[in-house]
Parts: C-alpha cells; structure tokens; sequence
C-alpha cells in the first residue's frame, strides 16, 4: 500500500499568509468554474498563481481565466490526444521539484476530462498528487435536483454509437440509485428518446446550464421532456440524471444468456 504524506506541506507553513506553501514536486488538480467565474477557489487562485507551470487541456481557454484573474503563468497543453505523452514531460518536472498545476476547460480534472492517465502516471512514479477541489458539474446537479444522493452512479457520457449506448442503458437497469450522465446539447433528445425506451417509467431532471445565467432544472417522465423538446429549443450544456425509482432493483437472470441443452 502507497500513502501519501498530506500533511507535509503544514511544516512549512508561510507566514504571511497563514496557508501552507505549495510542496515542491506536487501535481496540483485545479478545479476551475463551470460558468460562473464567481466559482472559482481562493486555493485555486493561490496555487495558480504559486505553481511553475500550468497543465491546461486548453491552453487558450486556461490562458483566458489566468489572465481574467491577473495571473501570467507558462501553459503547458495536456488533452485527451498527448496525455500519455506528457505524463513524462510533467515526471520530469515534478522530479525537478517544480509544482505543476493541472486544469481542464471547465470543472475538475479527471471527471469525463484528462487528468486519469497523468494521476496514475505521477502516482505510479512514487511523486504527489493533490486536488485543489472546486465546481464539478456531477455534484451541483446532483445537488440541485432533489433525486437521492444517497446512492448514485456516474456514467459520464455515454458510447456515439446507437448499439453500444443501447446496450450500456440495459445494463443500466439494474443498478439501483440516481444515475447521472453528462451530455452534448447535440444529442440530448436523442437520450431522452433511448431513456423513454429503456425507463418510461423513471423521471428525469436535465440540469441546463450549470451556475450560467439561463440555469434551470426541468423535471418529467422521458416523453414529458421530449414533448417539451419539441416546444422550445434547448441550448447549452446539461447534466441528466435519472431516478432510481421505477427500475428494477434486481439482478440480471444471468442463466437466460445461456442455451439450456435438454432444450
Ligand atoms: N470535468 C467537468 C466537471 O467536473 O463537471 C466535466 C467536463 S465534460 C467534458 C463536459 C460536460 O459536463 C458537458 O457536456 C455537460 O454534460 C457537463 N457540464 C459542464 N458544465 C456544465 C454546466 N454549466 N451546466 C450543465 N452541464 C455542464
């Protein structure tokens, strides 16, 4: 078992500020807002403005919110496509002591956004990783929407292809809480379409536009939302999230995939 000493960077607390320095050689996952720049974290700034370089998934976009906020720092890209390629850029780096930050466009790194492969990366070649927590699209919908939270599944976005996001939603029918998906505006009656084959039954909150200024919750049936999809456009970004009531809280009849001979 690998443990990381969190309290490490306590010892040398700096003294103007009361808050401890970033620790030489850490990996910093910088959750950044999703919409509302109001969002962003007094550690978030502090560590942006602290680290030797940033990690961005956009360069552009991250270039963006540093100077938004004043801050001039070099931005390094890491996206879906050169990930496992910087993953030894950003070793290197921390073994050299430096502190690296890591952001995405919106939200927090490594939720259905790059970030996995270099945690593991930096993880696996014994080095620090620390969250710096912050706006997550997952949680303020969950939050907001009144399903339980008790219990419940984040599934990310699902498969392009009809097939497989067919196949995952009927796996889908027996696991047992809130489900939670993230969606393109592109597609979003397309899932209601899917969801109203698979759970009609359910209801549904799509969660639009998160701490933006057209935010809204719209709760139904799958047809209810559809039907109201066709009344008005639905723009922006969204989170759905499906109830847990109404589906089958019981496991798959694993026996009936299989030929039965005396049949
Ligand atoms: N890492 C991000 C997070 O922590 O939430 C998620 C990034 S993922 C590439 C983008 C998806 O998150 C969008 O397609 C949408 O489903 C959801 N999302 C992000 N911002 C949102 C917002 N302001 N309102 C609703 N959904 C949002």
């Amino acid at each position: 078992m690998s443990t990381q000493n969190l309290s490490a960077p306590a010892q040398n607390a700096s003294a103007d500020s009361g808050w401890p320095p970033l620790a030489p050689g850490t990996l910093y996952l910088v959750a950044t807002p999703i919409g509302n720049l109001e969002d962003i974290t007094l550690r978030a700034l502090r560590t942006l403005r602290e680290c030797d370089v940033v990690a961005a998934e956009d360069t552009r976009r991250t270039g963006r919110l540093l100077k938004h906020f004043g801050i001039v720092k070099p931005l390094l890209s890491c996206f879906r496509f050169n990930e496992a390629q910087r993953c030894g850029e950003i070793i290197e780096r921390l073994q050299r002591g430096e502190k690296v930050a890591l952001t995405t466009d919106a939200g927090s790194p490594g939720i259905s956004d790059p970030g996995e492969r270099v945690v593991q990366a930096v993880i696996a070649a014994g080095l620090r990783v620390e969250p710096v927590p912050g706006p997550c699209a997952l949680v303020a919908a969950l939050t907001a929407s009144g399903l339980p939270a008790t219990e419940f599944h984040f599934i990310g976005f699902l498969p392009h292809k009809s097939g497989p996001r067919r196949r995952e939603l009927e796996r889908l029918r027996h696991t047992s809480g809130t489900l939670v998906f993230y969606e393109s505006p592109y597609r979003i009656g397309k899932l209601l379409a899917e969801l109203n084959g698979v759970f009609p039954a359910c209801q549904v909150v799509l969660a639009r536009e998160l701490t933006k200024k057209y935010e809204e919750y719209l709760r139904g049936t799958p047809a209810e939302l559809l039907a109201l999809l066709r009344q008005r456009s639905l723009k922006g970004e969204f989170v759905v999230l499906l109830s847990g009531e109404g589906r089958p809280a019981v496991e798959p009849d694993m026996d009936s995939d299989f030929c039965d001979p005396r049949d």
